[in-house]
């Protein structure tokens, strides 16, 4: 097996007690866990990139990150058997860069280790035919084909990938699949030059085709930094957070407004209504099962987050549903 750089997030780093005992902040149901640093593609906001738009030290401090999370290397072997001991956690999480070595490594790593935890596996990556059967035969259970950005035009800008084509193929393995529950997420980030409307039917269309949507707010990390793109306002986040949450769980029992392609009411049935004004889970991070991926996007020094990792108490949730740039009206549909 060639040697390829294996690498848990920080926060895994010291759930697994990598560190000693040192008490655990934030606990985690998920293992997030990089796999080695170097990748084919060429997205604008990621430090792995083919093209990085830095270079000298900073390109290689750079890819000690991905997004705001910093990575730390263990043993392999170490991780499987501390991660089959621990009772908390409940998946794993691969991050794949588009890489034939990085692939083959974790199949390999895969078949030789074993995850005793059930199916409890997810491989974000691009990943081809083949190599998605692959994965699936080796016991991953969820595998999140990724398409960033929505927008088809800033998406080949961002990404130098076509969208459509990314559509047709997804769509296909989706329908491949679409006996097996939960077996595909595809990552979104907000703020890549979309507008509300084509999150609204880029959602109601991964519904239909049963696949999972984990949302990601654009984030100008130094190293990810695209002129052209700003990091969505809080507001804005919070509304489709909301549409999102409304179309996977309460699919004919509301409906949006638009003006100019923004959301600017949603009505909702009686009792989705009520519903919604108790539940905190729309503001919380969505994706795979058990992904809760702590400050992935978020800094621990802001008040506010974009993603929440814990439950929402009732008064901050009505702090948030207040403050709401948007009017939420019940309405028999
Ligand atoms: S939603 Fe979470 S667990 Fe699923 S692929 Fe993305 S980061 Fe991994």
């Amino acid at each position: 097996m060639s040697a390829v750089l294996f690498r848990i997030s920080r926060l895994t780093y010291y759930n697994l007690g990598f560190s000693g005992n040192r008490p655990i902040k934030i606990p985690l149901d998920t293992a997030y866990v990089l796999i080695g640093d170097k990748c084919s593609q060429s997205c604008l906001f990621c430090s792995f990139s083919r093209q990085p738009r830095i270079s000298g030290k900073s390109k290689a401090d750079s890819r000690k990150w991905l997004s705001r999370i910093d990575w730390l290397e263990v043993d392999y072997r170490e991780f499987f058997q501390r991660f089959n001991s621990n009772k908390a956690f409940k998946r794993v999480c691969f991050q794949l860069p588009v890489d034939r070595k990085s692939i083959d490594y974790t199949l390999d790593i895969l078949s030789e280790n074993g995850i005793k935890k059930g199916k409890s596996i997810s491989v974000s990556a691009w990943l081809s035919e083949p190599e998605i059967e692959h994965f699936f035969d080796s016991g991953v259970d969820t595998i999140a084909l990724n398409f960033d950005i929505i927008n088809p035009k800033t998406h080949t800008t961002i990404k130098g990938t076509e969208f459509d084509k990314k559509l047709v193929f997804i769509s296909r393995i989706a329908d491949k699949y679409s006996n097996k529950p939960d077996a595909l997420t595809t990552h979104v980030i907000v703020g890549g030059g979309e507008s509300d409307l084509e999150l609204h039917d880029f959602f109601q269309l991964m519904k239909k085709k049963k696949i999972n949507v984990a949302l990601f707010s654009y984030t100008p990390v130094q190293k990810g930094k695209i002129p052209d793109l700003q990091r969505p306002s809080l507001g804005r986040y919070r509304k489709i957070q909301l549409m999102k949450y409304l179309c996977d769980h309460f699919e004919n029992e509301y409906s949006v407004k638009f003006e100019n392609d923004t959301i600017s009411e949603f009505r909702l049935n009686g009792d989705v209504y009520e519903y919604v004004l108790k539940h905190g889970e729309p503001f919380n991070t969505s994706g795979c099962k058990n992904c809760t991926r702590p400050y992935y996007n978020d800094s621990p020094a802001e008040k506010e987050l974009y993603n929440y990792f814990d439950k929402l108490t009732p008064k901050k949730y009505r702090e948030i549903l207040e403050s709401l740039p948007v009017i939420i009206n019940k309405k028999n549909l």
